[in-house]
């Protein structure tokens, strides 16, 4: 194990600083800091612009750990699975979405996941850390490259529906989307990023507080308890009232309107009782409903709806105004759909 620095870790106060202490100027901070961001440079040697002893000095002091994708599955339907592998050989997954003139990168937030909803593949996992901004930040720079060779046009998008779950990783993943939105990062506009959660109240809340301007969605599945605990065992301690008082927090602070994940599950939320109950919730926040075709995982005891009870869904919140989406699936056969990745070699 290298015990030298992660020097992305240091902001660019601290790399100029790091210079200062080395008796040079601190503007080389801000051209290391250049270097490691906007240009991707994984080699101080790399880095032209400094001289020969500076470079040597820079890696007598830190490394730049990166990651690495290590095996890439292409889809029938252009989707591409990445198996990204981290510094400490630790594998997360990530995943290039096509759609005409717009590319959609989904990106992991943790290794692995703590919170076991039953429909998840990554639940399996268990969580085992969380990702570091830079990890976070290059995988969305990997996708960006895949997208511009094989869509030929950068990402548009960025949807964090990956590995994890992204609250609990919060000051990691907002530092990255500060990254990806800045200019001397990406320059990603933040209302093309969205942040998707199974909902933690204190953490909408603090979104809230923090002025973010990136969209947010939330896994609801269920607009009752009883049903929504059974398949997301957070439910139980964070319930659909503390939820909703978090959304309605959320929305008077930020004017953003939220997207609900909704995937509809035979004999579980296919009955009238469920379909009015989501349009209830969904009646006091101002929201949108995306309805997601189901990717049973091995085992799982878990089937997607008839057609029939996905329409009525539909139909249900367009007779009482809810913007609501049909979203199919992409990526199926090699395991990149929503609740998929579980680091499945093909
Ligand atoms: S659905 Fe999301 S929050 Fe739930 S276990 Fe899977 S990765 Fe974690």
């Amino acid at each position: 194990m290298d015990s030298k620095q992660d020097i992305r870790a240091l902001n660019k106060e601290q790399l100029r600083d790091f210079f200062v202490l080395k008796k040079d100027k601190a503007f080389r901070g801000n051209q290391v800091y250049e270097w490691l961001w906007s240009k991707g440079a994984h080699d101080f040697e790399a880095m032209t612009n400094l001289s020969k002893e500076i470079r040597k000095m820079l890696n007598d002091n830190f490394v730049i750990n990166h990651i690495e994708v290590d095996d890439m599955q292409q889809s029938s339907d252009g989707t591409i699975k990445n198996a990204i592998k981290l510094h400490d050989n630790l594998v997360v997954e990530s995943v290039l979405i096509p759609a005409k003139n717009r590319t959609t990168a989904c990106v992991s937030s943790q290794v692995g996941c703590s919170l076991n909803c039953t429909f998840c593949a990554t639940a399996r996992l268990k969580k085992m850390r969380n990702l570091n901004p830079d990890e976070i930040y290059d995988q969305v720079v990997a996708i960006d490259k895949q997208s511009r060779l094989y869509q030929n046009h950068k990402l548009s998008n960025i949807v964090f529906m990956g590995m994890g779950e992204p609250l609990l990783n919060y000051n990691n993943v907002l530092k990255a989307i500060d990254k990806i939105t800045s200019d001397e990062g990406l320059s990603m506009s933040p209302r093309r990023i969205t942040l998707s959660t199974v909902g933690l109240p204190k953490m909408i809340k603090k979104l809230a507080d923090d002025e973010v301007k990136f969209n947010l969605a939330v896994s609801l599945h269920s607009a009752i308890d009883e049903i929504r605990s059974k398949m997301m065992p957070i439910n139980e301690t964070s319930n659909l009232s503390d939820l909703l008082d978090s959304l309605q927090y959320w929305y008077s602070k930020t004017k953003s309107r939220v997207t609900f994940e909704y995937v509809v599950w035979k004999g579980i939320n296919d009955k009238k009782k469920d379909i009015e109950a989501l349009v209830q919730f969904c009646k006091k926040i101002p929201s949108k409903v995306n309805l997601i075709e189901y990717n049973s995982i091995e085992e799982d005891g878990f089937q997607q709806a008839d057609a029939k009870a996905i329409d009525y869904y539909v139909r249900e919140l367009e007779r009482n105004n809810i913007i609501v989406n049909v979203r199919r699936s992409r990526g199926k056969d090699i395991d990149a759909a929503c609740g998929q990745l579980a680091n499945k070699k093909g």
